[in-house]
């Protein structure tokens, strides 16, 4: 099965990259715990920049900017597949959607100082101009099982993994009930 390997590869990408944040969970909860972000970007950790807190899950219905901020067809389309987990016994829930420039500064710029090096930082997080979070074209699901119901179902929605290392982000990238492209390596890889 593709997806299998894909799954696979994923979670060992993340575990070899960084053995202290456990498979399924954001890197991006070890980043904004880093001292930098709050010296330097911890203004735009607000609910107005689409932070969302660390282990908190959204519900893809929230009335927030992480959700409302989103594009809306693919706002629509993780809503359909939430509703349809949730009749499968799966809490499908957004762990981060759109993101303010300032608060995907202030993510690369904590993910800088974890990672060393602004190269080493872009396998995990993009800069503002080029993320999809920013362009209300991403979101990250969770928890792990989450993540492995819309490996298996997100296509049926147009929602695809596009980051191997990343099995928790995923966008609209082809129409309903298409076939997901093979997810770039990291996102640097694109
Ligand atoms: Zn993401």
């Amino acid at each position: 099965m593709v997806t299998a390997t894909l799954l696979i590869a994923g979670v060992a990408g993340c575990s070899s990259a960084d053995p202290s944040v456990p498979p399924g969970s954001s890197v991006l909860a070890g980043v904004a715990d880093t001292p930098a972000l709050g010296a330097s970007g911890g203004g735009a950790m607000t609910v107005e920049n689409g932070y969302v807190a660390d282990g908190e899950e959204l519900s893809a219905f929230a009335d927030v900017p992480a959700i409302t901020g989103l594009d809306s067809a693919l706002r629509t389309a993780v809503q359909d597949a939430a509703r349809d987990a949730a009749a499968d016994g799966v809490d499908l829930h957004v762990s981060s959607g759109w993101r303010s420039a300032a608060y995907q500064q202030a993510l690369f710029d904590a993910a800088v100082h974890r990672y060393g090096s602004p190269e080493a930082a872009r396998e995990w997080v993009l800069r503002p101009d080029e993320s999809s979070h920013v362009t209300g074209d991403a979101v990250d699901v969770g928890p792990t099982d989450a993540m492995y119901w819309l490996s298996r179902y997100g296509s049926d929605y147009g929602l695809c993994q596009t980051y191997g290392n990343e099995m928790w982000h995923y966008e609209l990238a082809v129409e309903r009930g298409g076939q997901c492209p093979p997810p770039a390596a990291d996102p640097t890889a694109g």
